[in-house]
């Protein structure tokens, strides 16, 4: 009998519209359709957009043009730039996020703090937050502050996609985490949150740079008005920066999809190079290659 598999719903791509896309990102657009395509998902489109002051119109037309370009697929979402910005940029959910920020404030799980980039580098080694704010009590409604969560240490567990459950603690870096900025607009941890829970996202795959927002996420999520989160897998990628393949490591810095184009890179030399990189066999021309190889070797 062969083994059941399990199915999700719903799982997505969430670029950051910051800069171009890079091989990472579509490294991870391409695992997250080959276990979409496995698991009978669909995906949705998200562009996290709320940081205002790196976003680029030209970064989040690019999101459209590289996937269109190495025919890359989704399910739900914005299909095109003005459909992003009518209906699913971020600053149409303002008001989701905003009560999220007044349950957490209602149970006194958040402080103000005033702390700068700089001061918190000046006193603290690891960028690790020193809690400098916490017994301060400055006014939530002060101007130019940052909403901090009041963390403690509990354990944190969610389902992984690999190891069934994964158990940690929230750490060093992801103490007293912002949820707030101070420019009131919420952080990106929160807004995922919301989003994830909103759009009934049950799968999420993303490098393992982000193991620490899953981790923050789920402690996160555990604070807030019952919600569906922790019924949601994660998959935690390898990442292309740790590659000692000398082909990838030699485009470091040129590593965006719009620059390998212009040095006359094809769609079919992107997936080779990408094929490569996860040491498949046999050579990657396309998106349905990559979904095929990458299914055969995850069993
Ligand atoms: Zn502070």
């Amino acid at each position: 009998m062969p083994k059941t598999q399990a199915t999700y719903q719903l799982t997505r791509f969430a670029p950051t519209p910051s800069g171009y896309l890079h091989l990472g990102n579509i490294l991870s657009f391409l695992i997250t359709s080959s276990l979409a395509k496995k698991h009978h998902s669909k995906i949705l489109l998200r562009i996290d957009d709320l940081d205002q002051s790196r976003v680029r119109q030209a970064y989040i037309e690019d999101i459209f043009i590289t996937l269109d370009f190495l025919e890359i697929p989704w399910d739900l979402g914005p299909k095109n730039q003005k459909e992003f910005s009518q209906e699913f940029s971020q600053i149409h959910r303002l008001e989701s996020y905003k009560k999220a920020l007044e349950s957490l404030k209602e149970k006194q799980l958040l402080f103000a703090c005033e702390c700068s980039r700089k001061q918190i580098a000046n006193i603290s080694t690891n960028a690790q937050y020193p809690g400098t704010c916490l017994n301060r009590k400055i006014d939530l409604k002060e101007e130019n502050t940052n909403w901090r969560l009041i963390t403690n240490g509990h354990s944190i567990q969610f389902k992984s996609l690999e190891s069934g459950v994964y158990n940690s603690f929230l750490p060093d870096n992801m103490q007293h985490f912002v949820v707030r900025k101070k420019t009131s607009l919420p952080a990106y941890q929160l807004a995922s949150v919301i989003d994830d829970i909103n759009f009934g996202v049950d799968l999420i795959v993303r490098g393992q740079d982000l193991l620490d927002s899953s981790l923050a996420q789920s402690y996160l999520s555990s604070l807030l008005p019952s919600n569906s989160f922790s019924d949601i897998t994660f998959k935690h990628h390898q990442l292309i920066m740790h590659s000692k393949n000398k082909k990838l490591s030699k485009s470091k810095g040129a590593t965006s999809i719009q620059g390998l184009r212009k040095m006359g890179k094809s769609k079919a030399d992107i997936y080779l190079l990408l094929g490569d990189f996860m040491g498949f066999k046999e050579p990657i021309l396309c998106l349905e290659d990559f979904e095929k190889a990458y299914i055969e070797k995850a069993g």
